[in-house]
């Protein structure tokens, strides 16, 4: 996947996301990525794109969860680690936010640490565009 969160000088939020999918697919499933508020969620108040496992981020509704939080006041990288708590330990998830004057946060699931890192910068990006 690759994933996109951005907010231009007026404050406007927008996200995007691009996947291939799993490497084991069941026929005519539909992943996370197209679910508006599953893989990708961009309002008045923040951006949000997850990467990984599809099911779980639907399931969770993990882009709409975290931008929820934003709305509320929390900063990204608080909001993404408040979301975490409630999404299943172990499971492939990267998650980038971005909120109210450019500010960003994220996590990657790390594999050899068996644990979410903030190092969200191994996989997706956050930018503001002034
Ligand atoms: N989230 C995608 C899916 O489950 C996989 C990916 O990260 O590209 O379809």
């Amino acid at each position: 996947t690759v994933g996109c969160v951005t907010r231009d000088a007026k404050g406007h939020y927008a996200a995007a996301i691009s996947t291939g999918g799993t490497t084991i697919t069941f026929y005519g499933r539909v992943g996370d990525v197209p679910m508006y508020g599953a893989g990708i969620y961009a309002g008045p108040l923040g951006a949000v794109a997850c990467t990984g496992n599809g099911e779980d981020i639907i399931k969770h509704l993990m882009a709409k969860t975290v931008y929820d939080l934003l709305a509320k006041g929390v900063p990204p990288q608080r909001a993404v680690d408040r979301a975490l708590r409630a999404f299943p330990p172990r499971i492939d998830l990267g998650l980038i936010a971005i909120g109210p004057r450019g500010t960003g946060g994220g996590c990657n699931y790390s594999p050899e640490k068996q644990a979410y890192v903030t190092d969200y910068r191994h996989q997706m990006a956050w930018s503001v565009a002034e």
